[in-house]
């Protein structure tokens, strides 16, 4: 098969993996060559590095062949599809090329299992070997590591790559054993718990030789199960803690050609993922715990407002809040007020008072900030007692945005 065709393949059977930003865009195929700035297609996607640079990474699938039977994924060994594999040389070949004409800053790279657990990821680590060790590459190198496979290969990835990640895949060990009977969540727990080690150990020991410092990472696959929003963000909060992991993505479940009976018929809201993504950054900046995000709700996130907007109605009584005195942390719970508008306010108050047009020259969104807060001259506390707040600040349909204000 000519390895145009096997990109087309393999890049195509990699989009079902969140772990890069550009999943849940809009999808904009330029397969056959049509048109610019495609997300889909000859696999180029951007992602966020460690130091918080957005990268172009060629993402693919060595394989999209698999012994597995997952029923939620596309390359399970039942699935009805073109099947291709890429040799290492040529996940390298492709690599160097892309990389030597500025298409791309690395790579990332998952596979479905070949012949077991172990033969898999040592193809995996033999392209990042062959990358670093002969031929010097710098770029990002993100892998996919499969949990089962032997502890040493786990450590070689790690030594090659920026980033590695183990995929969760579904909130609840129930839904797991039902909907991948092949993986096990004491495997991938056991994988991640032994990343950790690593990580921490060549964090520790500055002679250590350097193990994935860009961390490890996970995908959740949303809507495959009837797990609560709420049981899945409380399982983010565990993997943050548990085991450090820089990034739990979420994959909003979409239908797959010939699927199960025990797979829902409707792909999930990505209004669902995104508010998920949301309600993650408030456990991991704002301060919040799982268990206030979810406090006297069903379980579901609202998919009309963003959750920190959620909680600030329900809890009316916190506010308004002083500007200029209140600390940090209740700042930080002010609808419409980010992390970074925080630090700019806590600075600017530490020299004299803020006032109305400081917000605005902060590009603070005034309207929904308000009701909120007191500053000098303004007092809009009675807008909080209005039954049609929840209305007013319901924003007008727009694109999305990632961070929650
Ligand atoms: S192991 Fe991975 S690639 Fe294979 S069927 Fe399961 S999810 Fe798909």
């Amino acid at each position: 098969m000519e390895i145009k065709r096997k990109l087309e393949i393999l890049a195509d059977a990699a989009k079902y993996d969140a772990s890069c930003a550009s999943s849940g865009a809009a999808k904009r195929n330029s397969i056959n060559g049509k048109g610019m700035g495609s997300t889909e297609g000859m696999g180029i996607c951007h992602s966020y590095a460690p130091d918080g640079r957005c990268v172009s990474l060629l993402k693919i699938l060595l394989t999209n062949f698999c012994i597995y039977d997952c029923l939620y994924c596309v390359n399970r060994v039942s699935s009805n599809i073109a099947r291709a594999r890429f040799t290492i040389d040529e996940v390298v070949q492709l690599t160097l090329d892309f990389y030597s004409r500025n298409y791309i800053e690395g790579l990332f790279l998952s596979s479905g299992i070949i012949r077991d657990a172990d033969y898999t990821m040592e193809q995996l680590v033999g392209v990042a070997k062959k990358l670093r060790e002969d031929h010097d590459f710098r770029g990002y190198i993100h892998l996919k590591t499969i949990p089962d496979a032997d502890a040493d290969l786990l450590a070689q990835a790690g030594r090659y790559a920026d980033r590695v990640s183990v995929n969760v895949e579904l909130p609840m060990e129930e839904s797991l054993e039902r909907l991948a009977p092949e993986k096990s969540a004491l495997t991938i727990r056991q994988s991640m718990a032994n990343l950790r080690s690593h990580i921490d150990e060549s964090k520790q020991d500055k002679k250590a030789p350097k193990f994935a410092p860009g961390g490890q990472s996970t995908q959740v696959i949303v809507g495959a199960d009837d797990s609560t929003d709420r049981s899945i963000i409380e399982k983010s909060a565990t993997l943050y803690s548990s085991y450090r992991l820089r990034r739990v993505y979420y994959s909003a479940f979409s239908p797959i050609p010939d699927s199960s009976k025990k797979l829902p018929v409707k792909a999930a809201p990505l209004m669902r993922e995104h508010r998920l993504y949301q309600a993650d950054w408030l456990l991991r900046f704002y301060g919040f715990d799982s268990r206030e995000i979810f406090a006297q709700s069903d379980g579901m996130l609202d998919l009309d407002i963003d959750p920190k907007l959620a909680w600030a109605l329900k809890h009316r009584e916190q506010f308004p809040v002083d500007v200029n005195t209140c600390a940090r942390e209740l700042l930080l719970r002010v609808p419409g007020l980010g992390t970074k508008a925080v630090a700019r306010i806590v600075e600017a108050r530490s020299i004299q008072k803020v006032r109305l047009e400081d917000l605005q020259r902060l590009h603070v969104p005034i309207k929904r900030v308000l009701p909120f807060i007191k500053l000098p001259g303004h007092r809009n506390s009675k807008a909080l007692d209005s039954a049609k707040l929840n209305q007013m600040l319901r924003p007008e349909p727009a694109q999305m945005s990632l961070l929650p204000q």
